[in-house]
């Protein structure tokens, strides 16, 4: 007896000790059979150790007895001490477990039969119910007496002793194993700027942690909860391929998790899942056993449901997917839920008060790198915008000043010329001033441009009104018709029946007519044409200015809209332009919900199409 306190006290394998303890029961005590069950996490008691007959070995170990059913026994029972005699025949017939056959021994008072069941609780110091010792078959024949008793109860405590032993032993490693995976873990989600490699680099540490068969973690789309979003799978490269629906689903429940602050776990149970939330620190109940006279147990206090009916969807992806028991943790920080994870194990083990603490652990913590990824993609971004907006004051400042100064030059030295020529007292010609004067325009029309470009930034302007643009096409093509002639281009305006109104800023759908007209007479060489022609729809209207012009190539097509965007063909550059124009078309026209567009090709013309809604006054 010592040597077996001794070696549970070291430490020693549970089953060894467990092996020794039986073995003395049918040595010193004197059973031809003894059997030691365990209580699993799942309430059942497992025998885990016989010693004595070889059939009988054979028979029961590795069965399993529901507490119920053990209750129900041990109610039934004569209760001395931490020993419970259910006399043969008490319960009637299916008594479980193994029965010899004592058909041919004769029987007397306090003969043992072979229905008798001799059970002694196993318990730790504080009465909690951790196993049964069961007896059989006493070498001398009979019901045991008080010192068989005793010394049978004194096999039960150090048999309670040892699985304590072990449990604290397991706990313990578990919580050791756990905080060391977890670190390990956490170290994944740090150092990733983008959440893509965020995820892939924390589900194989995750995973591990959890010892998963199959794992995947993933970051919602808020915007679109049905659409993956970011990703990654255990196995790497493996995320199951779910529907909108489920993604959707999913997305659902990982918020409602997140808001009530559990983790959710799910199981197959005789083809039925069960899905159960545990609060992230699992509280667990004590359950007294027999009105506690068998001590008690501990449950935990989660929630158990039948998966509702529908969501058999979802139970069918995961059958589909040849899991039968998984863990749904939410990722989040503060009120915000941005994802979720998934842990399956395709075996029976469910997870540990501990493990589903890690997981959840596990969840906030992926919440805060998922944060600061996203933190760090605005401030990226913001950054991105500030350097865009130096540039374009940089661009601004060099153009305006470019632009401002070329005229200006030419200006001072006109003028110069000018007062030459009175000092000298000679005519001045009408050509100086002609210069002077188209110098100062250009100069005007740039400050103009600035100012409309700055006006449609702020979004200031005249309230929008009902206008035709019909009525604003021709004024427009009639005012630069002079221009068109001095430079030998014909300008048409193609008739078009009633009017076309539109709400929106007169002024600048004016400037943008102008705009394009202005281009298109500007790079078309003498000889050419340029057309206006308002199409009507249904909702919409198209300005089409077609010209048969220089034209112009892809790359600048693609640039055409910028700010201070010049085309890269010489003689377009020659001639004078601030390169603000169309940036300046382009965002009235989408200030009024419309677009454009362009088509052409360099020394074919070019064709610019701006489609505007129409206003709602349909009698237009
Ligand atoms: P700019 O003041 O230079 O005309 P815009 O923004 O109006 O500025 O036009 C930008 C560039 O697009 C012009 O420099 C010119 O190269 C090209 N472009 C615009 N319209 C036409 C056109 N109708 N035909 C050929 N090139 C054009």
């Amino acid at each position: 007896m010592y040597q077996i306190i001794r070696r549970i006290n070291l430490g020693v394998d549970v089953h060894t000790a467990l092996g020794v303890l039986t073995q003395g029961v049918v040595d010193v005590v004197g059973f031809q059979v003894a059997a030691i069950s365990w209580l699993t996490d799942a309430l059942d008691f497992e025998i885990v150790s016989v010693a004595g007959r070889e059939d009988a070995r054979a028979e029961l170990m590795g069965t399993r007895v529901s507490l119920a059913e053990m209750e129900v026994e041990l109610a039934a029972s004569d209760q001395s001490g931490s020993l419970f005699f259910l006399p043969a025949g008490r319960l009637g017939e299916g008594v479980g477990g193994w029965i010899p056959d004592l058909s041919d021994v004769t029987r007397g008072p306090g003969q043992w039969e072979g229905e008798d069941t001799l059970r002694c609780l196993l318990s730790s110091p504080e009465g909690e119910l951790l196993g049964v010792l069961s007896v059989d078959l006493p070498d001398d024949g009979m019901r045991p007496a008080a010192p068989r008793r005793e010394l049978l109860e004194m096999y039960a405590d150090l048999a309670g002793l040892a699985l304590n032993q072990a449990r604290r032993a397991t706990a313990l490693e578990e919580r050791v194993r756990l905080s060391s995976a977890v670190q390990a873990a956490l170290l994944s989600t740090e150092a990733d700027h983008d959440l893509g490699s965020l995820v892939a680099a924390c589900a194989p540490s995750f995973s591990s942690v959890l010892q998963a068969s199959t794992f995947w973690v993933r970051i919602i789309d808020q915007q679109n909860p049905g659409h993956p979003g970011e990703m990654a799978g255990v196995p790497t490269g493996t995320v199951p391929a779910a529907t909108a629906e489920i993604l959707a689903h999913a997305a659902a429940d990982a918020r409602a998790a997140w808001d009530a602050g559990v983790v959710a776990t799910a199981f197959l149970r005789h083809g039925r899942w069960v899905s159960s939330t545990s609060p992230w620190n699992e509280t667990q109940e004590r359950i007294r056993v027999v009105e506690g006279r068998a001590g008690w147990v501990r449950r935990s206090t989660s929630e158990s449901n039948p998966v509702a009916d529908e969501q058999t969807d979802l139970t069918e992806f995961l059958e589909s997917i040849g899991v039968s028991r998984l863990l749904m943790c939410p990722v989040g920080v503060g009120p915000d839920c941005f994802g979720y994870f998934v842990a399956c194990r395709d075996n029976e083990s469910g997870w540990s008060a501990e493990e589903l603490e890690a997981a959840a652990r596990l969840g906030r913590h992926l919440g805060q790198a998922v944060l600061s990824v996203r933190l760090l993609e605005r401030e990226r971004v913001l950054v991105q915008q500030l350097k865009a907006l130096d540039g374009y004051k940089n661009d601004l400042v060099s153009t305006v000043s470019h632009e401002l100064r070329t005229p200006l030059t030419s200006v001072v030295g006109h003028l110069e010329l000018i007062e030459d020529a009175m000092t000298a007292g000679a005519v001045v010609g009408s050509d100086a001033f002609e210069v002077v004067h188209r110098n100062l325009q250009r100069v005007l029309r740039l400050t103009d441009e600035l100012l409309m470009l700055k006006r449609i930034d702020a979004a200031v302007g005249s309230e929008p009104g009902i206008l035709d643009l019909r009525l604003v096409a021709r004024d427009v093509v009639s005012s630069l018709q002079p221009q068109a002639k001095a430079q030998g281009v014909s300008l048409r305006l193609a008739p078009h029946g009633g009017p076309v109104l539109i709400t929106g800023n007169g002024g600048e759908l004016e400037r943008v007519v102008l705009n394009l007209v202005d281009n298109a007479i500007k790079y078309t060489p003498a000889g050419g044409l340029v057309e206006v022609a308002l199409e009507r729809s249904a909702r919409f209207v198209r300005l089409v200015v077609a010209d048969s012009g220089m034209g112009i190539s892809a790359d600048d097509q693609e640039e055409l809209f910028g700010e201070f965007f010049r085309s890269t063909n010489p003689s377009a550059l020659a001639l004078p332009g601030t390169g603000l124009g169309l940036s300046i078309v382009r965002r009235i026209v989408q200030r009024h919900g419309g677009s454009i567009r362009v088509t052409s090709a360099p020394g074919e013309g070019s064709t610019f199409t701006v489609r505007l809604p129409l206003s709602h006054t349909r009698d237009g």
